[in-house]
């Protein structure tokens, strides 16, 4: 599909095919743009209703040409949940949880996943890489797999959540382990790519990942009967996400199949929040985290790449940023766990428990239309719970025992 490639920065304007993931005159990252009058002629929203929903309803908003082979594993079309139950702890009338976590391998990055290894095809790479804090990495291996691809991820060691490693290995990923963090392991991974150009990157500083996950942002209009809501709650990390759906809404409107967009919330993990404190203090740089720390390791990162365009998604529509704590992170995963049904893992929380936290605070009115983002599946990190929820009891194999453990005896 026609398009080019555009810096955030300085504008300067690339050819679709180039793979550099960042401006060759400025540093700055780059971004997927199109000509929208063309796309206005081309593009026919009624027509997706007659495809079942996935990232590939909406395949004429993608950057791969007409003829290129897609890898997919049936990604997106997540459930938008009437979260009904929740709203009413949190005094919400109108609340919704989009769960990622049931993408193909139980995260979003599978939107992103998709075009970006068709991607990799249509260029004629063979082998594709990524830094990751798991995620991306159980992503990369699946789509790699499908492909017929050689996959290399660089993870930081000992703090990748347990279900995600054994996805990389499972799907046969070449699995380096730094002695770093996740923002280490990004920096060498990019040096690595710039250098070896037989090496492509799929980290979401490729700006065709987050064409992919903007996808997003469509599903949930698709969904609420092609309505906008009022607020979109994020969990960030890394900042493609909240850019990407944000990218989605702006396309929307650029069509003219919405009047109006959505406030975007980010939220951050207290302790890796450097986008929050930058938007706090009305700075227009963020100043990166050096011991980034949290449990959800998901967004355990202290200088996000994608921060200038998150900061103009939250900016650019009237929303904000929030840091919650950890204490905080668990205890929404389990009222969302217990009342909804929906496992997800503690990156996920982060969007719940920022949403309880701007309730309390007055910052979101009652019978405003909230979607909060679940990110990824709980059972990617099944430690966390082991270690942080109630511990299962033993008891005797007999019905005596089972009855005073359980108080049924009078
Ligand atoms: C990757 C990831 C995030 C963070 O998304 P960014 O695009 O890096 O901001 C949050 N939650 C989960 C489960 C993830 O896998
Ligand atoms: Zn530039």
């Amino acid at each position: 599909m026609d398009h080019h490639l555009e810096c955030i920065g300085c504008r300067a304007r690339y050819p679709s095919i180039e793979t550099a993931y960042a401006c060759k005159s400025c540093g700055d990252l780059l971004e997927v743009s199109y000509d929208y009058d063309d796309l206005r002629e081309s593009v026919n929203a009624s027509l997706w209703k007659s495809r079942p929903l996935s990232v590939w309803r909406y395949e004429e908003l993608l950057p791969l040409d007409k003829g290129s082979v897609k890898v997919s594993l049936g990604e997106g079309g997540t459930t938008l949940h009437r979260a009904a139950r929740v709203g009413k702890l949190l005094g919400l009338n109108d609340l919704y949880v989009k769960n990622e976590g049931e993408n193909p391998t139980g995260s979003f990055k599978d939107r992103g996943m998709t075009l970006g290894v068709s991607k990799a095809v249509e260029i004629g790479a063979k082998k594709v890489a990524c830094a990751s804090t798991g995620n991306t990495s159980a992503s990369l291996a699946a789509y790699a797999a499908k492909a017929g691809l050689e996959s290399i991820v660089v993870i930081p060691h000992g703090k990748i959540a347990l279900g995600k490693l054994a996805q990389a290995i499972a799907h046969g990923a070449r699995v380096l382990q730094i002695e770093g963090n996740f923002d280490d392991a990004l920096k060498a991974v990019l040096r690595l790519a710039q250098s070896n150009t037989s090496l492509y990157l799929l980290n979401s500083v490729n700006p065709y990942r987050i064409e992919g996950q903007k996808t997003l942002a469509y599903e949930i209009w698709d969904q609420l009967e092609r309505k906008v809501p009022d607020t979109v709650i994020v969990p960030v990390g890394n900042a493609g996400n909240i850019s990407a759906i944000w990218k989605g809404f702006q396309d929307l409107s650029q069509l003219g199949l919405i009047s109006h967009l959505p406030r975007m919330i980010g939220v951050q993990a207290q302790g890796a929040s450097p986008i929050t404190e930058a938007f706090r203090r009305g700075q227009c740089r963020i100043r990166p985290v050096q011991n980034p720390e949290t449990i959800a390791t998901a967004i355990r990162i202290g200088s996000p790449a994608s921060w200038k365009k998150a900061l103009r998604a939250v900016k650019g529509s009237g929303g904000l940023m929030e840091t919650v704590t950890d204490e905080e992170i668990l205890d929404a995963q389990k009222f969302l766990a217990r009342l909804e049904g929906i496992f997800v893992e503690p990156a996920s929380g982060s969007s719940i428990a920022g949403l309880k936290k701007l309730v309390e605070a007055g910052a979101i009115g009652k019978d405003e239309n909230v979607v909060c983002v679940t990110t990824g599946h709980g059972l990617k990190d099944p430690e966390i719970v082991q270690r942080m929820f109630e511990k299962p009891i033993t008891v005797k194999a007999d019905q005596r025992s089972l009855e005073i453990a359980l108080g049924l005896n009078r």
